[in-house]
């Protein structure tokens, strides 16, 4: 099952753990969630969560090895422009 996180302050809620203040016993998925459910940490609303692994992805995405790759090939074509 797929954990999402708080885009306001972090707080991740787990479909394993469930939500404990927010009376949401373990097992429940994210997408089941009460429409009321909020942020049990700030009380923000489950629009402003966001999957866990599209978090990572974005991460990954930003510092992925194409970006050093063009980084050098950039380098080596203004070191050579220098050259000549
Ligand atoms: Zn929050």
């Amino acid at each position: 099952m797929k954990r999402y996180e708080c885009l306001i302050c972090g707080e991740v809620y787990d479909p394993k753990l469930g939500d404990f203040e927010g009376a949401i016993e373990p097992g429940i998925p994210f997408d089941a969630l009460p429409d009321a459910w909020v942020c049990p940490e700030c009380g923000a609303p489950r629009e402003e969560f966001m999957e866990l692994e599209d978090l990572a992805k974005a991460v990954v995405r930003e510092d992925s090895p194409a970006t050093p790759v063009l980084a050098t090939k950039f380098a080596l074509l203004r070191s050579g422009a220098a050259s000549r």
